[in-house]
């Protein structure tokens, strides 16, 4: 397996150096030379199978000859071992042709933590063999930054450096960041927003003497290996209820990563239906497929902040799919948008977005109602991101634009969002467990103004 960037005028790369490099050398974004096919055959056999061989099994077909199959299986059996429910992603049926996939039993209650933990350990065993050390960088909008701390604070071989948007995650996505001390942790808050963060992340790497002193290295979800885990339960969940019929998706989304995972189990050979597209205020994608103008406005503050987001890193991946895998049309069509602050979307390739996607936008008040209904119809908390998905499923089918047996991703635990919980339901949702003490524990973190050069400056100081 090969992997081209989206802009064109990188080399040519295997996994490994896609793994531990995130960001390809042209400023583009790497991905396969082609996309690899699953047998339906196999995938029918992927129902009842443990999660973690799925995983070794899917992973295999995007890995090469990176790993050893039995050593992809132990690490995958090893990362999904940390996960608090036997089936790591359970289905929940909540309507006649409805169904919710929970992804929230990880060690960081999220869905990132499907690839952070397995990316820890891929991370780990790559760079022990080739006696190296990286500097994990990584901008969170709130619950990436949890998953790699938690994933990568045990590796020999890495650092992790965390930049979150100060006061804009809630305070237990901050306290699972910042409560671990570990001298290969550094959290590092930022006065700025989340597409603030994602810059300064950007400006670094390109800053080729500082990427290579520190030994610079990403894991946002603009890494590929990242996007190849998540693509693992659009197949289990599309196994485990079987027939022949296909499955809609539909993905709170923010940085485009996990629905695009979707349409590359799609790609695959997966039986999906529509992938449905669910944002909040931050409706820069539905508006693209509305108008077929991608054009960021300010970052608004909602109730499910993990989405925040305006500029979504992995829809470059889809526009380079959607041209014919032309990296020089991208780099030009890029560099445009980075002077005009608009991308339009040919017309071609917008039908043949829509031929796969669809969309909704959902408010903050839509999102409490829903919380509310959920609870008073299931008893089952859900949160906010949770209720987006489920809010854009009703409306789009609603609407006629999404039919047939459905399932909305639910990507994090209401726990993590116990304020907006309970102003929708009056109920305070539990931390599991392991949790419980996260408020009695310590937190470390730096303070940054929003400039990439103070924030190369406390990298440099604890790690170069
Ligand atoms: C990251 C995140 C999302 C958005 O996922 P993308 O891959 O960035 O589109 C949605 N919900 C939660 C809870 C998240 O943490």
């Amino acid at each position: 397996m090969k992997y081209r960037s989206t802009r064109g005028a990188a080399p040519e790369a295997d996994f490994e150096t896609v793994l531990t490099a995130g960001l390809a050398p042209d400023g583009g974004l790497y991905a396969p030379d082609a996309f690899p096919s699953i047998a339906a055959a196999d995938i029918a056999g992927f129902a009842g199978a443990p999660y973690a061989d799925v995983a070794a099994r899917v992973l295999a077909h995007f890995t090469g000859d990176a790993f050893a199959p039995e050593r992809l299986q132990e690490m995958a059996r090893e990362a999904y071992g940390a996960f608090d429910h036997p089936e790591i992603a359970p289905l929940t049926q909540v309507g006649e042709e409805d169904w919710i996939l929970e992804l929230f039993h990880g060690p960081t209650l999220a869905f990132k933590d499907f690839a952070m933990q397995l990316l820890g350990r891929l991370f780990d065993d790559v760079l022990a063999r080739r006696g190296r050390r990286l500097t994990v960088i990584a901008a969170t909008s709130g619950d990436t930054g949890a998953a790699a701390i938690h994933a990568l604070a045990p590796c020999a071989h890495a650092g992790v450096v965390v930049l979150h948007p100060e006061g804009r995650v809630t305070d237990v996505q901050r306290r699972m960041m910042t409560s671990v001390d570990a001298p290969n942790v550094l959290n590092i808050a930022v006065e700025g927003d989340f597409d603030a963060c994602q810059a300064i992340v950007k400006t670094l790497f390109a800053d080729r003497a500082f990427a290579e002193a520190v030994h610079l290295s990403g894991v946002n979800s603009i890494n590929w290996a990242r996007l190849a885990a998540q693509t693992v339960y659009y197949f289990t969940a599309a196994a485990a209820l079987g027939g022949d019929a296909p499955i809609n998706f539909v993905v709170p989304t923010g940085n485009f990563g996990d629905v695009y995972a979707g349409f590359v189990a799609k790609q695959m050979g997966l039986n999906v239906g529509r992938l449905g597209i669910a944002t909040n205020a931050n409706s820069i994608l539905h508006n693209t497929l509305q108008t077929g103008d991608y054009r960021p406005a300010g970052v608004h503050k909602t109730l499910s902040p993990s989405m925040d987001i305006q500029v979504a890193s992995n829809f470059e991946r889809l526009l380079y799919n959607a041209i014919g895998r032309d990296g020089a049309a991208i780099s030009e069509r890029m560099e445009k948008f980075a002077k005009e602050k608009v991308l339009h979307i040919p017309d071609e390739a917008l039908a043949s977005i829509k031929e796969d996607f669809v969309s909704e936008a959902v408010s903050d008040e839509m999102t409490l109602a829903e919380i509310k209904d959920h609870f008073a119809e299931t008893s089952a908390l859900i949160d906010p991101h949770t209720a987006v998905g489920r809010v854009a499923a009703k409306t789009l089918r609603r609407d006629g634009k999404l039919n047939g047996r459905t399932v909305t991703l639910s990507t994090a635990h209401p726990a993590k969002f116990p304020d907006a919980v309970k102003d929708a339901t009056g109920e305070t949702p539990a931390l599991p467990a392991a949790w419980s003490d996260l408020n009695d524990r310590p937190e470390h973190m730096e303070r940054a103004p929003a400039e990439a050069q103070a924030i190369a400056g406390l990298i440099a100081k604890r790690f170069g």
